[in-house]
């Protein structure tokens, strides 16, 4: 890559590890773009949001950090707890917990960034935000169903990184870092491993498996997250996928808007809106995590036209009841994210402490279905282990059928016939 003023160079993003730049400066943008998009972007970190709670925080710990630092998301990956250590200045942990000189969780390391311990409650190990991020002593216990890979996405893996599973449609891994990395993560055996990020060469083969493959119609980009990626890598895949032909829509799979909103910044958003059809699929976990900064980050994006969709996973003791799920759900729709999938916990290991029975999950879509709008009931789904894909389960709403009528049962229990005997 050429190089670029040295008030231009943090467009590239963090110094991040094993990242590699793009074989060369993309012809879509050039140094006077550059300068412009740093200088909106500047602008943007000086007006972005900073809920009290979040100046508490930073005032409390980072008392030599300013708000425009605050607002950074470079900065913020660079202060992330990377180690209980690091973690323990911020809350007192648990016995259940790991503690400072302990050996720590094995699977899948710790990192979460400033802006989300913000909203850990320092007291309360049960508060659903915190267990879905700190790590406990229960993920080193393996349960005999669990694997590394449950899915069996590698099997399904033509190229690397990219899995090919259904007719017309790929997810492409293009990173395996993460901001903050969720304790029940389905990708524990390629998030944060050594070459964290995948890096543009190691996409290669993925871009052109997509460029041969003509029945794919659809791409989503996932990882790991790939919004920690500097904008010109985003930018450098997104036009990639774009000059397919056959490419009609593109995905984002990503975390990024709650545990790091800062990183939503004005000039992403108008490189974004440059590749509709794009939509983004947000990994929420609880109505806790919707604050002021995360409105604002899902504002930006549903204001630039893109289909904002939420994938939750139900987690025991986190989301796994009725009240809970309803609140998330409406809190959703209020920041114009539509309610997508509800996962059952994939068998991963060392997440047995997080699944709930399947009861359970059918049980909330019950609760949901009928006593609130439509839009905010997720479609509940298992994503078949070995590889079947996801699976709809639905509470038995057809009950059976009885002379040319189906037998229907409607949310509040009441049965009813419907004529079913065209041919
Ligand atoms: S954001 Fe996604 S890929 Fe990253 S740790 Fe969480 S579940 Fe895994």
């Amino acid at each position: 890559m050429d190089k670029l003023p040295n008030e231009n160079r943090d467009l590239l993003g963090p110094d991040l590890p094993e990242e590699e730049e793009p074989p060369s400066k993309p012809h879509f943008i050039d140094e006077v773009t550059l300068l412009d998009e740093y200088l909106k972007s500047r602008n943007d970190r000086e007006k972005s949001t900073i809920s009290e709670r979040s100046l508490t925080f930073l005032q409390t710990y980072f008392p030599e950090a300013t708000v425009k630092e605050w607002n950074s998301w470079h900065w913020q990956i660079k202060n992330s707890a990377r180690s209980i250590e690091q973690l323990s200045r911020y809350i007192r942990l648990s016995e259940n917990e790991v503690k400072p000189g302990g050996t720590g969780t094995q699977s899948l390391p710790l990192r979460i960034t400033p802006y989300y311990i913000s909203l850990l409650d320092p007291d309360n190990p049960e508060q659903a935000l915190r267990k879905s991020v700190v790590p406990v002593f229960d993920e080193f216990l393996i349960h005999p169903d669990e694997a590394t890979d449950p899915l069996s996405e590698e099997h399904d893996s033509p190229v690397p990184n990219v899995v090919h599973r259904y007719p017309d449609r790929v997810l492409f891994l293009v990173t395996g870092f993460c901001s903050t990395y969720c304790r029940y993560c389905t990708r524990t055996r390629m998030v944060a491993k050594d070459k964290c990020h995948i890096g543009v060469k190691a996409w290669e083969p993925g871009l052109q498996y997509i460029e041969q493959h003509k029945e794919v119609r659809d791409v989503l980009i996932s990882g790991g997250d790939p919004l920690t990626m500097p904008d010109l890598h985003v930018e450098y895949l997104l036009s990639r996928l774009r000059s397919i032909p056959h490419v009609e829509i593109i995905r984002i799979g990503t975390k990024v808007p709650l545990v790091l909103p800062q990183r939503i910044t004005r000039p992403l958003v108008n490189m974004l809106k440059k590749y509709h059809p794009l939509f983004i699929s947000i990994h929420f976990t609880h109505a806790d995590e919707i604050t002021p900064e995360v409105t604002e980050a899902c504002g930006k994006l549903a204001d630039a036209g893109i289909p904002l969709g939420s994938q939750t996973v139900l987690l025991k003791g986190i989301n796994d009841n009725v009240e809970t799920m309803k609140r998330l759900m409406h809190a959703l729709l209020r920041i114009r994210v539509r309610p997508y999938y509800l996962y059952q916990c994939d068998p991963v290991v060392g997440t047995s402490h997080f699944r709930t029975s399947i009861d359970k999950g059918l049980e909330i879509i019950h609760g949901l279905r009928g006593f609130t709008s439509g839009y905010a009931v997720p479609t509940y789904v298992i994503d078949a282990p070995g590889g079947g894909g996801k699976i709809p389960l639905l509470p038995g709403y057809t009950i059976g059928r009885e002379e040319g009528t189906v037998l229907l049962k409607n949310y509040e229990g009441r049965i009813f016939r419907y004529p079913d005997n065209s041919v």
